[in-house]
């Protein structure tokens, strides 16, 4: 019987656990371990139900376009809770210069595909309008890795990094235009460099042959009882004696054939080790036994964040303007970079009778707010409410989450680091590396990599043969 252990609880450690037992079911002689530090399961997923309205803590929903995460959801019996984003409401606004501006129609990220909209927009300036018409004839270009603000400025100019670009990866990274790595982050923008010149064209391609296949789905799934729900399903499916709460791992060393493994004052052998953790958290197991892997994992930082839910009455619902939220641009020196009105974005999130907005805070410029006391962040955050929305009125209630370096920052020059870490990995038995810091930091792509990091494991320790007998 082999023994597989999985250091941490959050989805990717899940997707692995869930595809280990899916194997182990089908016969596969093998046990696994899951071990996780806090006392719960789900990492960054957690939701709360108050006062009738659904909380999300970390992530609420997924991109529907991946679809590792619904596939999952449809493997342990949630595929009639799947919802769709309420995309005929789908507005996002910025605050530029103390007002909301909405992000005008036709803006695909931030590659405008249709002139007019963009033309009478008051979110860019005319010489703005000017570069965005130019970009057309944008010549073919594959450059090396450069951060994402470097990318757009070289299409649209720095007004659409200041506006657009940066707040929208405040927004979904907790990170800074200028370090992120557009290889790593934006994939597709520079496919599409490399292949049209011009993100425009190649967008509007791209569209025409979207436009004749089916209509288009809507951009994000969630459930209807909350991304927790994914974690409930995965957690019943799992063998209760396989998981260990409130169990750090504090060491592993790796053996002759296979992996020591010391957590909770005990040491077990293993034949393999699955590391689901941030990096600095994978680094640190590795820091004795594998300096050089350790070394590179450590390079990868991460952002801290906070996000705070606001319940509000019914009329607080009637005067927020319609639409999914606002991005604060950094110009407009506010710390909320976000936020969601989330009974606009997803049905099933609160009754008709309340508000819920969702703010977040943070990210890799305002790590300090972690450090505030939850009364100053309710202070500020509200205050920055007022200055934007004018709302005033009292919330019937209030929940905050800290999210202290959960958020991986692919900086320029990250691919490049991933290769040197898969061949450092490659040489060492029997270890897997699955979570946010390699490729890709949402939920779809954490299943995805905790899901490979059982294959590759079961076939480290010899099982994909008997996989492939049992099927
Ligand atoms: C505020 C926020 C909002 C987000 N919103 C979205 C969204 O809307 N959509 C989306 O797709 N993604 C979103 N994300 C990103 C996504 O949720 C995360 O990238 C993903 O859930 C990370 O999962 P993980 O399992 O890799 O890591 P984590 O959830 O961080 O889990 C790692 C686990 O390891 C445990 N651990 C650490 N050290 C040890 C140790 N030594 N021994 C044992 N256990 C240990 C930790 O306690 C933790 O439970 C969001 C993230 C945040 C923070």
């Amino acid at each position: 019987m082999k023994g597989i252990a999985i250091v941490g609880g959050g989805i990717s450690g899940l997707s692995a656990a869930f595809a280990l037992e899916e194997q182990r079911r089908a016969g596969v002689p093998l046990q696994y371990v899951l071990f996780e530090s806090a006392p719960r399961l789900g990492g960054v997923l957690v939701t709360d139900r108050v006062d009738g309205c659904l909380v999300e803590g970390g992530a609420d929903s997924f991109l529907t376009e991946k679809p590792w995460a619904a596939d999952l959801c449809r493997q342990i019996g949630l595929g009639d809770q799947l919802i769709g984003s309420n995309d005929a409401a789908r507005k996002t606004y910025i605050l530029l210069k103390g007002k909301l501006v909405a992000i005008p129609d036709g803006l695909m990220f931030m590659v405008p595909t249709r002139s007019l909209h963009i033309l009478f927009s008051p979110l860019f300036s005319f010489s703005t309008k000017l570069r965005i018409a130019r970009e057309w004839f944008q010549p073919r270009n594959s450059p090396a890795d450069e951060s994402v603000a470097s990318f757009v400025e070289r299409h649209y100019g720095a007004e659409m990094v200041d506006r657009l670009a940066d707040p929208l990866l405040a927004g979904i990274y907790g990170g800074d235009a200028s370090s992120l790595s557009v290889r790593a982050v934006l994939p597709r923008f520079v496919e599409m460099e490399r292949t049209h010149g011009s993100l425009r064209r190649a967008m509007v391609a791209g569209c025409e042959k979207i436009r004749q296949s089916s209509p288009a789905p809507p951009l994000f799934t969630s459930l209807k009882n909350g991304m927790q729900e994914m974690v409930d399903a995965i957690v019943a499916r799992l063998d209760p004696s396989a998981l260990c709460l409130n169990t750090a791992v504090q060491d592993i060393q790796s053996e002759a054939d296979g992996w020591n493994v010391s957590a909770g004052g005990q040491s077990a052998f293993y034949d393999a080790v699955i590391l689901a953790l941030p990096a600095g958290a994978a680094a640190k197991l590795l820091r004795t036994s594998h300096s050089e892997l350790a070394s590179e994992l450590r390079g990868i930082p991460y952002s801290s964040s906070v996000t705070v839910a606001l319940g509000y009455e019914r009329k607080v619902r009637q005067s927020l303007p319609p639409g999914f939220g606002f991005l604060v641009p950094r110009c407009e020196g506010k710390r909320v970079l976000a936020a969601t009105f989330v009974h606009n974005k997803f049905r099933h999130r609160a009754p008709e009778d309340r508000a819920l907005i969702r703010c977040f805070l943070g990210g890799s410029r305002d790590e300090s707010i972690l450090q505030l006391p939850d009364d100053e962040i309710l202070r500020i955050v509200r205050e920055e409410l007022r200055q934007t929305l004018g709302l005033v009125a009292e919330p019937l209630f209030t929940r905050i989450f800290r999210w202290k370096g959960a958020m991986a920052q692919y900086n320029v020059g990250h691919l490049e680091r991933l290769e040197r870490v898969e061949r450092l990995r490659q040489q060492i038995p029997g270890l897997a590396l699955t979570g946010n810091g390699y490729r890709g930091i949402g939920v779809p792509d954490c299943i995805r990599s905790g899901e490979e990091a059982a294959e590759q494991m079961l076939a480290k320790v010899g099982l994909s043969a008997v996989i492939a007998r049992l099927l």
